[in-house]
């Protein structure tokens, strides 16, 4: 495949220049005898495109055998364009369905698809998974909410694929929806995409409980290589692989490089290489997303890791020289505050790059309906101290009513850019 790589790809040509011809890869172990391939390396690519390579130095395949282009969402940067073969579409729609099926989606299911843009990763790539499976595919995304609620009702969707936060939204609003329908709720399965979260108790508990759910499940990819490759099976514990036909992995530390095995409690930045990859290949990609082990092998049948992603590299802020994800603030104050606010914040940002903060790091939480309007500055200075004894972070917050904070419906950000 290498040698192949290097003449189809100008910019495995360049990355690779240094790779022996004759390398041979026996083991996942002899990866690592190939440089990784950073994002900015395929923005550089892009950068490069021409009339006769719209897709850049990484178009490995002849425009005339694209039939497809998928774009990044463009939420860190400028949007990265991947494009499609008609083998790479069959592959891709292969390995959805593969993560649809483990998050329990059948045949039977009548499946409400709310991502309202076709071209990115989560749009017609996740539709043709869920037409593969035989499901029938209802892709609602794009109408106003309110009109999605109804429809969903009239439909009878018993599956959603949704954010987190969009799913929370709508266990909040899925009963005056069906008081107006008139038509009892048939949703059964929810399917949670695009942004991490579902690995907290307290936010599980609220979704299932509020839509009187079977399943909820979590699953992860990325546009780059598959956007869809990560499950949950039965057991609601973890995310199986589900795309090692076309895709091998490797668990990496980030800050040196270096393979980690994969084993129970190891941490580590998630590393692919799209072996089945016609137009833009990826080998050695670094995700920049950090998973953690949670178990080998499942007691479904499945083998190989289950994870959890525990944050993005891209969303890691320092405070006064101490790393902290996002995520790990939200998952510390969502647990210890349960009750008294949604599961849920947001953290404010002067800029979009902005990583450092030397200031205490604002942060807004949203009030629950039993919490009391003058018991919110009180608590405010609760979270403020609990965040501080246990993350060494300042953080600055505020409680906002009920309500307060957005819900999204498709990727949703933990931080927020304040103009200034
Ligand atoms: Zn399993």
């Amino acid at each position: 495949m290498l040698p192949a790589l290097r003449r189809r790809s100008q910019l495995y040509a360049r990355l690779h220049a240094g790779v022996p011809e004759d390398l041979a890869l026996r083991s996942a172990a002899d990866l690592a005898a190939l440089p990784f391939t950073l994002k900015d390396d395929l923005r550089a690519a892009q950068d490069a495109a021409s009339d006769d390579q719209p897709f850049g130095e990484n178009q490995a395949a002849p425009q005339v055998d694209i039939v497809q282009a998928i774009s990044s969402s463009g939420t860190t940067g400028r949007p990265l364009y991947y494009a499609l073969t008609a083998r790479d579409v069959e592959m891709i729609g292969d390995a959805v369905a593969n993560v649809w099926f483990t998050a329990g989606v059948r045949r039977e299911d009548i499946v409400a698809h709310l991502v309202g843009l076709p071209m990115v990763a989560g749009g017609l790539p996740y539709a043709d998974g869920f037409r593969r499976i035989g499901a029938t595919l209802c892709w609602l995304g794009g109408f106003p909410t309110e009109r999605i609620l109804r429809e969903m009702r009239h439909l009878r969707v018993t599956a959603l694929l949704a954010t987190t936060s969009f799913a929370l939204h709508l266990s909040e609003q899925w009963d005056a929806v069906g008081r107006e329908t008139g038509i009892a709720s048939r949703l059964r399965k929810v399917i949670g995409g695009g942004e991490p979260g579902l690995g907290q108790p307290e936010l599980r508990r609220r979704i299932v409980d509020g839509l009187a759910l079977t399943h909820l499940r979590e699953t992860m990819g990325l546009g780059d290589v598959i956007p869809s490759m990560w499950g949950e099976c039965e057991l609601e514990d973890g995310m199986h692989f589900n795309a090692r036909r076309y895709v091998m992995l490797e668990l990496i530390d980030p800050e040196t490089g270096q393979a980690l095995p994969w084993r129970e409690g190891a941490t580590g930045e998630i590393v692919y290489t799209a072996f089945a990859r016609d137009a833009t290949p990826v080998i050695r990609y670094r995700s920049r997303d950090h998973a953690a082990v949670v178990a080998m092998g499942c007691a479904c049948g499945r083998t190989g890791p289950r994870i959890r992603c525990i944050g993005r590299t891209d969303d890691m802020l320092i405070y006064k020289g101490m790393n902290v994800f996002p995520t790990a603030i939200r998952d510390l104050v969502v647990k210890r505050f349960a009750g008294r606010i949604e599961p849920m914040l947001r953290l404010w940002k002067a800029r979009r790059d902005q990583v450092r903060f030397d200031q205490p790091i604002e942060v807004d939480v949203e009030a629950s309906a039993a919490l009391d309007d003058s018991a919110r500055a009180t608590l405010a200075r609760e979270i403020e101290d609990v965040v501080r004894s246990q993350l060494q972070v300042r953080i600055a917050v505020t409680v906002l009513e009920r309500g307060g904070l957005p819900r999204g419906v498709y990727k949703n950000a933990i931080a927020a850019v304040r103009e200034v």
